[in-house]
């Protein structure tokens, strides 16, 4: 694998700093790979190369033609599902079936949008007598992308995908501490036969490369996903260059119970969404918010099911892997301390795999109960497997719960109510509202972003076409 170069212009080569940064599994500790340390040099290079992919081959091809490279990649992806996914496994600690997963997702990315490169079209609008208005839309031109640790394949997929399919020629920011599937995506991208510079991927630390890519004055588009602390950098960055940006942050979203809810349906549900991936998902479902008159038997069955949770190696494939590095772990294990010193009740914790190893960053799923409205447990980020249960006293009380952080990425919501699902569904201040079911991610198909500090902009389904595409209005006087 390519792990010591970026990849700029159709060909890998060594960065200008000569260095490379260690990849380190989360299961063990123990360095698996290198990546390039990119840098503003190589940013820049990226940037020229795509510059001249979108006003050459790559911008003049007919988008039938787009729409198929992109299918062979879906394809290709798939040729390689076993061994993209252990290299996804070790590198990110993930779990060997989520690893799988997200492969799959990868390739349904590229298989989606593959079939929207040539239904991008734009309209006519009637105008005054003697005039024809037609509303043309068209690729940003060169996109850049700086993506996250948490889903590497997936990411690479969410973001590429799209951008390829509208036209755009695309540089693309892997996160530093985990991101070995991007490259060996890229390795795979070269194969099928893309024209040079239209995919370019600069590994890299994010005060150098990310930076670099953020203030990059021949962007056209900057989408972001990650932390609001980066999200602001980026988007100032940006501003100076008056470059437009997606941004996509995270969130704190709520599971909603009330009484008249199916509770076996919902726990299990519950459950998946705040282990999926040790936790570690923007869309995370980590507030469960339960209607007072239900509360002691709803956490009675949530807390036996919590205690069945297991935590070990990614091999194992158990309920949580390792989170993806000391830092992280740490971050998290401060959030528990806090949450221990400050009083607040442990529901149920998991079970940690007695051969899981000392040097690896584990942590066992923790469930609080009854956690203080005000308290960080219920209002900011863990990004770790751990649950805060609060209780309300009826739907006025829940719409404020559920919309009082600064946080509205997604919401789950459970309740028989048909009414009542309608009137959640418009009060809940969420970039997706599930209905008696909760999907952390969602489908490739469903438009996903936030509200507040969650983000904005939409990436996924058609919405995201949008976004990496911009209108012309053309105005004929025939008169
Ligand atoms: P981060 O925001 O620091 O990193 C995300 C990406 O931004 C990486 O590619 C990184 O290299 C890049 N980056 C970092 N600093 C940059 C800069 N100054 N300019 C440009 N790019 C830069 O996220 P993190 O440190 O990996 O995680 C911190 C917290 O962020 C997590 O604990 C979690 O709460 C949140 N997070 C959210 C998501 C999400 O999907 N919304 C994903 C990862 C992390």
């Amino acid at each position: 694998m390519n792990g010591d170069s970026v990849y700029v212009g159709g060909h890998w080569m060594k960065p200008e700093s000569g260095q490379t940064l260690e990849m380190i599994a989360p299961s063990t500790g123990k360095q698996i790979g290198t990546i390039a340390r990119g840098g503003a040099p190589e940013i820049d290079a990226a940037v020229k190369a795509a510059r001249c992919a979108f006003e050459g081959v790559w911008g003049q091809m007919p988008a039938v033609d787009r729409g198929r490279l992109l299918t062979k990649l879906s394809e290709k992806i798939l040729e390689h599902e076993d061994e993209l996914t252990e290299i996804e496994a070790n590198d990110t600690g993930k779990t060997l079936k989520r690893a799988r997963d997200d492969v799959k997702a990868a390739a349904r990315y590229f298989e989606f949008y593959a079939g929207a490169a040539d239904k991008i079209h734009g309209d006519t609008i009637p105008f005054m007598p003697g005039h024809q208005v037609m509303i043309l839309r068209e690729a940003r031109g060169v996109t850049g992308h700086i993506i996250p640790w948490n889903y590497p394949a997936q990411m690479f997929g969410r973001a590429l995908g799209p951008a390829l399919a509208a036209g755009n020629a695309a540089i693309l920011k892997p996160a530093e501490e985990a991101c070995l599937s991007c490259i060996r995506l890229t390795e795979l991208a070269a194969e099928v036969g893309f024209p040079d510079g239209a995919i370019n991927v600069v590994p890299g630390l994010g005060e150098e490369a990310g930076a670099a890519l953020s203030a990059h004055p021949d962007i056209d588009l900057i989408s972001f996903t990650g932390s609001p602390e980066v999200g602001t950098l980026i988007q100032n960055a940006a501003a100076v260059n008056h470059v437009p940006c997606i941004l996509e942050l995270g969130g704190k979203s709520p599971q909603i119970v009330f009484s008249d809810a199916d509770q076996a349906k919902a726990i299990e549900s519950i459950v998946g969404a705040i282990v999926q991936n040790t936790g570690q998902t923007c869309s995370a479902g980590s507030r469960v918010l339960i209607e007072r008159s239900i509360y002691d038997e709803f956490m009675g069955a949530l807390t036996k099911r919590f205690k069945q949770l297991r935590a070990g190696s990614h091999e194992l494939d158990l309920d949580c892997g390792p989170v993806i590095s000391k830092v992280q772990l740490e971050r998290v294990l401060g959030f528990l301390e806090r949450a221990k010193k400050d009083g607040i009740e442990i529901g149920a914790e998991g079970e940690l795999d007695v051969s899981a190893s000392k040097e690896g960053f584990f942590v066992t799923p923790t469930l609080f109960r009854l956690v203080p409205r005000e308290h960080e447990l219920a209002k900011e980020e863990v990004f770790g497997p751990v649950l805060s249960a609060i209780p309300f006293d009826d739907e006025t009380d829940a719409i404020r719960l559920a919309n009082g952080t600064d946080y509205g990425l997604i919401a789950g919501i459970w309740t028989d109510s048909g009414a009542r699902q309608m009137r959640l569904a418009k009060a809940v201040r969420a970039g997706q509202v599930y209905i008696n079911g909760y999907g952390a991610g969602g489908g490739i198909e469903l438009p996903f972003g936030g509200f507040k500090k969650s983000g904005h902009g939409r990436e996924k389904g058609l919405e995201a076409l949008k976004e990496f595409t911009v209108s012309k209005t053309v105005v004929f006087n025939h008169g």
